[in-house]
């Protein structure tokens, strides 16, 4: 057999994917022609690519390398967990001490009274675990018509069929027949894009309101659960106006709804406090976690519920569960980077150090002829481009032809920064330092203005 290494020409091993490996959310046709990336190896906050190049990686992986890269305490706990217990279920009366210690660690971490925890293998399955949950809690107290979740458009909850139709991505509700059935989406509460002529505070009280509105039209006694990201992360870094989460939460309070906190993102530090539901003050029954539990160094995911919700799914066989779930050295890979996440106060840096300073500057690109709004929770941000910021107007090319071009740049000068649509958005691991937030905004600015020389070349503005 041939020996695929990181030794390998790059255009070699490019050819390689192109034959055989085809990408998530890509057009596989494309990345063949034009030639992948080979990421070989990271540090800190830089990635390395078969090249040499050194790359900053503004995204943390995909939101979720929170302590960095190339932390070897993290490697040592899974070559140790897979030498003595490499996997075991917990299916049939049985279980495990990552198990075990992880579920008591995430209890004790998460707000109120979410001290129980049911495992995944990332986000999506853990958002398919809670379409069962809340739906089989409210069978189980004599409700069975109580079924119907409602979310949002263009949030992101997963790519599994359950994941996906709770999510509110049109372009992927065009694929594979899917929302499946008694999922209701309300509107985003993205001002810039969608708020007309009211100011923030009345757009945020609108959109809230619009659940409230919905729950009358389908019936209190239909509506089981809400599901939201405390700050919309794949749909473009969406800050929801201040007004929003109280209406939020005094109408889930009002009509007995459960809210559904979708964390995957916000979870474990990226907005300054554990968890987003805590800097944005809701309270939920449930919360989705992943990504930041273990930095993305384990595949691992999961539901962390209330004590009511616990105790009435407890008192029926719940018919749900992966072979992955508590997969054990993903469970003791997790607890390892929640111990580096305490220890280090890595959310102490981000509240008191990294997320001050990247909001000031992150804040100060407005001045930059491209972009029209800068917004910013913790370490995830993201700025609106457009062609004339009074008017909050939009690019009269396709939408995201713009985003494109700056993040070409971005990559080019070895920079990742992601973008939807015409939005670009960063989400760096969270232990950046300030020196490294001045080496990023060096390549960011240099990025935007080559962008912006060649939206004026192509007479885009
Ligand atoms: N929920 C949110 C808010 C996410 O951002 C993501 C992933 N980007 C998911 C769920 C899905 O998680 P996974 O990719 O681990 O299945």
């Amino acid at each position: 057999m041939s020996i695929i290494t990181n030794h390998m020409p790059t255009a070699e091993l490019q050819a390689l994917d192109a034959a055989h490996h085809i990408h998530p959310f890509s057009t596989n046709a494309d990345l063949g022609r034009d030639g992948v990336r080979v990421i070989t190896r990271a540090k800190g906050v830089f990635l390395t690519d078969s090249e040499g190049e050194e790359i900053l990686d503004g995204m943390a992986g995909l939101w979720c390398v929170n302590i960095g890269y190339g932390r070897e305490e993290l490697a040592e706990v899974a070559a140790r967990q897979m030498r003595e217990l490499p996997f075991y279920n917990t299916f049939f009366k049985t279980t495990h001490v990552p198990a075990i210690a992880l579920a008591k660690k995430l209890a004790e971490l998460a707000p109120g009274d979410l001290n129980h925890v049911f495992y995944a293998g990332g986000g999506s399955e853990a958002n398919d675990t809670n379409i069962r949950l809340v739906r089989t809690y409210w069978a189980e107290k004599g409700k069975p018509d109580k079924n119907v979740i409602i979310s949002r458009k263009n949030a992101y909850h997963g790519s599994t069929v359950g994941s996906a139709s709770l999510g509110g991505m049109a372009p992927m509700h065009a694929q594979g027949g899917i929302p499946i059935p008694n999922i209701h989406h309300i509107n985003q509460p993205n001002w810039w894009a969608e708020g007309g002529g009211m100011s923030p505070e009345e757009f945020g009280l609108a959109r809230a309101r619009e659940l409230e509105e919905a729950i009358q039209e389908l019936g209190e006694d239909r509506v089981a659960a809400f599901i939201a990201e405390p700050v919309q992360g794949a749909g473009g870094v969406i800050v929801a106006p201040d007004s929003y989460w109280p209406e939020i939460q005094r109408i889930c309070d009002k009509y007995e709804i459960l809210l559904i906190a979708d964390e995957v993102i916000c979870g474990f530090g990226r907005t300054g406090n554990w968890f987003g539901s805590q800097t944005l003050g809701i309270r939920p029954h449930i919360m989705t976690v992943a990504k930041g539990l273990s930095s993305g160094y384990a595949p691992i995911g999961a539901s962390i519920v209330c004590d009511e919700v616990a105790e009435v799914i407890g008192n029926c066989e719940f018919n749900h569960g992966y072979t992955y779930s508590g997969h054990p050295v993903a469970a003791a890979v997790a607890l390892e980077n929640l111990r580096i996440l305490e220890e280090e106060k890595i959310i102490e840096h981000v509240r008191d150090v990294a997320a001050p300073y990247l909001k000031e500057k992150w804040e100060a690109l407005v001045d930059h002829p491209l972009v029209g709004e800068a917004r910013i929770v913790g370490m995830m941000g993201s700025v609106a481009l457009t062609p004339n910021k009074e008017a909050r107007a939009k690019f009269a090319s396709e939408p995201g032809t713009i985003g494109l071009i700056c993040r070409e740049r971005c990559f080019a000068n070895n920079l990742i920064m992601r973008h939807v649509g015409d939005r670009l958005i960063i989400s760096p691991p969270l232990i950046i330092t300030p020196a490294e937030i001045d080496e990023m905004f060096v390549r960011i600015r240099k990025s935007l203005d080559e962008a912006h020389a060649e939206i004026l070349r192509q007479d885009l503005m």
